[in-house]
Formats: structure tokens, sequence, C-alpha cells
């Protein structure tokens, strides 16, 4: 028999990427969103919240790359790490290949994502059972402010591996956030957070840039490039109270390190933070002065 599934990614209502589907292997509808994971022809196992791609087996190594080992190279000895979010444990598992960090602590809102990436896509959840993590299911936002009540333990970097602004994912856009996590940070920690794209969604950057810059002492963008979002280019945020991301970078570590990695490495680090001109001209007075 002929099957002709396709899942379509819209971004606003003039674009749509398509990926030929060959297995449906979970859906789901939890308290915060749907959850789907497929099968698909050209990109391996695909997770989708919401209709919105999350991740895929032929290019998370981009993504998670990005996201975990630049602040972890810059801060010279990141012992303690948060991750927001990053359900599927593709962060998680990269976080935990730096034998220096001791404690990993995830705070995703859904567990189904969770178990439906255990279940279906363990290339990226095959950590989330390791003895240094600690997983919670809960709110990222919650999570913070209680740390800070409680007067908890300080991260030296926070990564917030977010969805897009929508949802339960919202407030980890604003700046009240921000404040409760550079609370949360060490005196010398770094945040780094799901950036979305230069091209299609310039206000969301420059709008979280805003909130770094009034919290945080220096705010920088980065960018990589992958396969399934919207555009291939997409970024993070670099926040930081001491360390610049580029200055302070000593590639030597990576080569000490014995990690070797598929996207990530020294020169492709401080790279990264050379944005093109568009970009400079869009986020002008956001991106703080070397
Ligand atoms: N790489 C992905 C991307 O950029 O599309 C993000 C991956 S990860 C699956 C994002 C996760 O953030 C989702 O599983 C979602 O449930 C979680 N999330 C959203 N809001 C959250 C919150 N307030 N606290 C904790 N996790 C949250």
């Amino acid at each position: 028999m002929h099957s002709d599934l396709w899942v379509e990614e819209k971004f606003e209502d003039f674009l749509g990427l398509k990926f030929k589907v060959e297995k449906v292997l979970f859906s789901g509808k939890s308290d915060f969103q749907t959850v789907d994971v497929v099968q698909t022809k050209g990109h391996g196992k695909m997770l989708l919240n919401d209709g919105l791609i999350m991740v895929t087996e032929r290019d998370e190594f981009a993504y998670h790359d990005m996201i975990s080992h630049v602040p972890l190279f810059v801060h010279p000895n990141p012992k303690n790490v948060l991750i927001i979010g990053g359900g599927d444990g593709g962060t998680a598992r990269e976080v935990l290949r730096h034998g220096g960090v001791e404690k990993c602590t995830m705070v995703e809102i859904d567990g189904m994502v969770v178990d439906a990436c255990k279940a279906h896509i363990p290339q990226t959840a095959k950590d989330l059972d390791h003895p240094k993590l600690n997983l919670i299911i809960g709110d990222g936002v919650a999570y913070v402010k209680e740390c800070i009540r409680e007067n908890r333990e300080k991260f030296d970097v926070i990564i917030v591996d977010s969805t897009d602004p929508i949802g339960p994912a919202q407030p980890l856009f604003g700046e009240e956030f921000y404040r409760d996590v550079y609370t949360c940070l060490s005196d010398d920690g770094i945040v780094v957070s799901q950036g979305e794209s230069s091209w299609y969604a310039m206000e969301i950057q420059q709008s979280l840039l805003q909130v770094l810059n009034a919290v945080f002492e220096q705010s920088y963008l980065y960018s990589f490039s992958n396969l399934t979002y919207p555009g291939g280019l997409w970024s993070f945020t670099f926040a930081t109270k001491k360390y610049h991301p580029v200055k302070d970078f000593d590639p030597q570590r990576v080569a000490g390190s014995g990690l070797e990695f598929d996207y990530y490495n020294a020169d492709l680090h401080s790279a990264a933070f050379a944005l093109p001109n568009f970009v400079k001209k869009g986020l002008a007075g956001l991106i703080s002065n070397d």
C-alpha cells in the first residue's frame, strides 16, 4: 500500500517545512501540549510539541553541542549545572559528558515529553537516568523562585532549552525569570538560552536581549546552522556576570578534554559569535561591546 504521510511545520502563514513520515511512533496530549514522535524518511526520529519540530535524530547534535559546550568551555570550572526544559534529553547528555560536572539538575514541565523520548528516541534520552542527573518534572519558572526562597545551591551554568515563547515557555523569555536566574547563578555564572531565528524572529531576539541587558553585566548572541528550524540559521543568547564568551575561552581546554564532537570545535566556538551584518544592525546596541 502506498503511504504518503508528511509532517508539515507551518511558520506564520507563509512558510511550511515538510518531512516525509514513515511511521507514527507516539501521539499524546499532555496538560501542556501535544507530543508526537514520528519516524521520518530522511531525518530519523523526530519529536514535535504542538506540531513544532523540537529535535530530529539527524541534526540534533548541532543544537545540543552548541547550547552545552559553549558555556561549559567558557566557565573555567562548571560543577553545578541547571537545565530548564530540554525534555528530549539531548542537552543533559552533552552536559554530562563533562567530567568536571558534579551535578546536573533538569527541570522539564512535561513528563510526557520525557517519557516519549525515553521510549522512542534513546539517541537523545539515553542519559536521563544518569546518576549525576537530578530530573525534576515541574515548571522551571517556579523552580528558580523556590531555589531563591529556600536559599538553595547556586549554579555555575544555567541552560534554558525551551520551546518558543508561547504557553508555559512564555515567562522563560521575561525579565522576572531572568532576575531569578541571575540570583540562582554563582558570582561568575553564565546563562545560555534558546534564542530563536535572526531571519524570522528578530523581534524575539531583540526583546530577549533587552531583558538580558537589563539584568546581566554582558549579553551576546551566537548562531549555528541546522536542518529543521525555519531558516536554518538559529541562535542562542549568552548572558554572563563575568566571563567573555570568546576572550575568556581557552581553545586548549577543548583539545585537553578528550571529548569529540560532530559539530562543536574550538574554531567554531569563536566564529559562532561573529554575526552577519543584518543581525548586527537588527541587534545594534543590544550586544555588549568588547
Ligand atoms: N530544541 C528545542 C527547540 O528549540 O525547539 C527545545 C527542546 S525541549 C523539547 C523544550 C522543552 O521545554 C519542552 O519539552 C517543553 O515542555 C519545555 N518547557 C516549556 N516551558 C517550560 C517551563 N516553563 N518549565 C520547564 N520546561 C518547559
